[in-house]
């Protein structure tokens, strides 16, 4: 019958447009609300394929990684294998989700759901743990977020929510949501978070166990809501993030945890019971000695509730830094200071020379501090200062070779100067000068 006209369809599944399906309209054809949906799923499997096909090329093998954290980060063998591990276990465990299984290898296919690996580090403070962290994510090629647990709040108190943190991970991948589900999580100063009263050094009060309530959820995993513009305006659009698959490490320096392992460890025999026992004999161990004996329930002992303690299943330490440790961290990483500091003369033409002996005054300094490697920036940046303040007015300094003495205050720094010679700027040229005249300034 000529002059009806049919109504409007979705040209993707047909569907009519009535005023339960309404349709959107585009030059060519229409699509209603369903076929919108299964498209944007369609388009996420897309970019998760994508993100997947990038970290297949960017996955390397345990040893692989933990030879890329040997060039940052001196010693600490264990947290390095146990990292690398966990990293390459649970990054191979996302490549492959949702992937057909071989049904010949593995015959209980689709009924095994792996398991996230979240890890929880217990070393002193400045021994490495952020650094094994950020290195791990540079390997990977994943954003990486550091909270500082002791910011954190419970959501509705003054302070940062545990939000925060995802949206400071959205931050790092740049707004891509994707790229943020898998990325990584490092909680610092998860010790101060400890419940009061039970562990010998616990700092915080019953609020640091509400924010280990509150990191639960996300650290199990939950779908997240958060805006993408600033946060404490609250304008931007509002993203979900799932945290499914965002790896959760948490480290502390969980002070006197030593004492704990040890009231473990030690036999009972070697305690002494009633009034008149002869005292023990026992060995004091160093914690050195007793953290590789380090046990999940020694973190409840410390005040850390079971629950956040079982969604940590992986648990390290790092060890207490010597100082022939900090002498090696000062000369041996990819970006060790003595390097740092030989760059920056070597802009003025100068070449600077540490002596061994200098250096190990250096590292003791810093060790005396008891901040770990951290010290050792503050150390030698008061060492140079008077150095770095002259310098730049003087001419024709060739080398400066800072000795014993000279760290020690008992002498001037020791430079050759190259006399009618002006610096010159490339670092190339700063080889040892063939004709110079060493003396004290
Ligand atoms: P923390 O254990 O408190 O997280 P960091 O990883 O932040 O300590 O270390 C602070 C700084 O000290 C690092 O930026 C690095 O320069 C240095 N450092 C600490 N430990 C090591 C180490 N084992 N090897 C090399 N450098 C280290």
């Amino acid at each position: 019958m000529a002059g009806v006209i049919p109504p409007p369809a979705c040209s993707f599944c047909g569907a009519l447009k009535s005023p339960e399906t309404p349709l959107i309209a585009g030059n060519e054809g229409r699509i209603c609300e369903a076929c919108v949906a299964l498209a944007h799923q369609v388009v996420c499997n897309w970019s998760r394929k994508k993100q997947s096909a990038a970290l297949v090329d960017s996955l390397r093998t345990p040893k692989e990684i933990k030879d890329h954290l040997d060039q940052y980060v001196i010693g600490q063998n264990e947290a390095k294998e146990t990292l690398s591990v966990a990293i390459y276990n649970h990054y191979l465990r996302l490549i492959n989700q949702g992937k057909e299984q071989n049904d010949e290898l593995f015959p209980l296919a689709g009924s095994t759901e792996l398991e996230k690996s979240n890890v929880l580090m217990a070393g002193p403070s400045g021994t490495g743990k952020t650094l094994l962290v950020k290195g791990l994510a540079n390997v990977i090629g994943v954003p990486m977020v550091v909270a500082d647990a002791t910011s954190l709040t419970q959501a509705g108190y003054v302070g940062d929510d545990v939000d925060t943190i995802l949206h400071r991970l959205l931050e790092a991948a740049d707004g891509d949501v994707r790229r943020a589900e898998w990325g990584i999580v490092y909680i610092d100063e998860v010790d101060k978070l400890a419940r009061a009263g039970a562990g010998m050094t616990a700092v915080r009060d019953v609020s640091g166990e509400g924010v280990q309530q509150s990191l639960l959820k996300m650290v199990e995993g939950s779908q997240v809501k958060i805006s993408k513009g600033d946060k404490r305006r609250g304008n931007g659009e509002e993203v979900s993030i799932d945290t499914t698959n965002i790896l959760f490490v948490a480290g502390g320096a969980f002070p006197g945890l030593e004492k704990i392992i040890a009231e473990r460890v030690s036999p009972a025999d070697q305690r002494s019971i009633g009034f008149h026992s002869p005292a023990p004999v026992v060995e004091e161990k160093t914690s050195n000695e007793l953290l590789p004996a380090l046990q999940p329930e020694d973190f409840q002992q410390f005040g850390i509730i079971p629950e956040f303690i079982g969604r940590f299943p992986i648990i390290t330490f790092l060890e207490e830094l010597d100082v022939d440790d900090l002498l090696r961290i000062l000369q041996e990483p990819r970006n060790a200071l003595v390097k740092q500091y030989f760059q920056l003369f070597s802009y003025q033409g100068v070449k600077l020379q540490f002596t061994e002996n200098a250096l190990r005054i250096i590292a003791q300094r810093a060790l005396d501090r008891g901040t770990g490697a951290r010290g050792l920036r503050g150390v030698m940046e008061s060492v140079l200062r008077k150095t770095m303040f002259d310098l730049p007015s003087k001419e024709g300094i060739a080398t400066c070779v800072v000795d014993e003495d000279y760290v020690n205050d008992a002498a001037e720094i020791i430079v050759s100067e190259v006399l009618g010679v002006t610096p010159v700027p490339e670092p190339e040229t700063t080889r040892e000068p063939e004709d110079v005249c060493v003396q004290r300034s």
